[in-house]
């Protein structure tokens, strides 16, 4: 079932929705699922799984010379997908980059999704290689997210990239784009950044996931503003709980995204990262709290790897 049926069909009751990590190349998919098993409880009418792409490692030779490798530390984004579904009987979202993917090869992975009876697609530009600075995309791959919702978009139209198929089937994947309330950390200006968003929304993106945020006045601000563009389609929140120290300052470095002074101040006081998670849940529940009223369709929590602060928010809301 597509996202946009799930919210629909909640009739303006908010739900509990998650994002979660492929596993680490090596680990059993049951350490995943011993991560998801306690928040099913919650009933998430779909889980998000992120996309990472290769990352390069430079390893010794004999001579002495080092050797630049590639290599992909959390396969396994459609495998996973399909894997939940069977497993939970619950609707997946495989994240899809343009970053590492010719036209043709993302076409092939969207056939797979097709075939694995997978609705939905999140479609984003993706990360640039760890310590590569800019992000590039492949010559013959797609440069930005709305390049890629266009090749989606036309295969749900039944126009592949491959022109010699006589009547290919089209696909019907309900298409997500990403948002960003503290403005895209690439864009000049928020202006800016959402002519670009409204241009994924117009080429026909069904729903918006906003990177994280711990200001809930930013985000209203942010889905006032695309309304204001005349974006009407349902916009849903990324929430994060801080749980330890170091995350005050990692966040905002990976994420480009603010911490509010209150919080900070609050995880500065704590002795140890055990007081920290609880200062990171409570502000989590309080921000969910106040969205739930604002009227969200869903409440999309980044495990990161972490159920437990995720379980005992939803625990408080749901
Ligand atoms: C909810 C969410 C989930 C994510 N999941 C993943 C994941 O699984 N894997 C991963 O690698 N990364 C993920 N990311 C990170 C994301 O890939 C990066 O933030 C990336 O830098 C931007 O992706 P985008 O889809 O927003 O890009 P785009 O929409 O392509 O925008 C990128 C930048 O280019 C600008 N822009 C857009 N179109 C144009 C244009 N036509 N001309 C000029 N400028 C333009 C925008 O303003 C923005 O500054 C996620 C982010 C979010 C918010």
């Amino acid at each position: 079932m597509k996202v946009t049926d799930h919210i629909a069909n909640a009739k303006g009751k908010t739900l509990f929705t998650i994002e979660i990590l492929p596993p680490l190349k090596g680990e059993n998919i049951r350490n995943l699922f011993d991560h998801i098993d306690p928040l099913m409880e919650f009933k998430p009418p779909f889980i998000d799984v992120t996309y990472h792409r290769e990352e390069y490692v430079f390893k010794k030779r004999e001579n002495g010379l080092l050797e630049k490798i590639s290599t992909r530390k959390r396969p396994g984004t459609v495998g996973i997908c399909a894997s939940i579904q069977n497993n939970y009987k619950v609707d997946t979202v495989p994240h899809i980059i343009c970053g590492g993917f010719s036209k043709e090869e993302t076409e092939n992975a969207l056939i797979d999704l097709h075939f694995l009876g997978i609705d939905n697609v999140l479609v984003l530009q993706g990360d640039a290689i760890k310590n590569e600075g800019r992000f590039a995309p492949e010559p013959d791959g797609n440069k930005f997210a709305s390049e890629l919702l266009q090749q989606v978009v036309d295969m749900n139209r039944g126009k592949y990239v491959d022109e010699e198929l006589q009547s290919p089937n089209p696909s019907n994947f309900c298409i997500g784009v990403a948002g960003y309330p503290e403005k895209h950390f690439a864009a000049p200006n928020l202006k800016t950044d959402l002519k670009y968003l409204k241009l994924k929304v117009d080429l026909g993106a069904e729903y918006i996931v906003t990177q994280m945020f711990f200001d809930n006045d930013k985000y209203i601000d942010f889905v006032n503003r695309c309304r204001e563009a005349g974006i009407t389609v349902p916009i849903i929140p990324g929430i994060k709980p801080i749980t330890t120290k170091a995350q005050a300052s990692i966040l905002p470095t990976t994420f480009h995204i603010d911490i509010p002074d209150d919080l900070a101040d609050e995880v500065e006081k704590c002795s140890d990262n055990k007081a920290v998670k609880e200062v990171g849940i409570k502000w989590a529940v309080q921000q969910s709290k106040e969205l739930m009223k604002f009227g969200v369709p869903t409440l999309h929590f980044y495990s990161m790897g972490k159920s437990d602060p995720i379980y005992r928010i939803a625990k408080e809301l749901f």
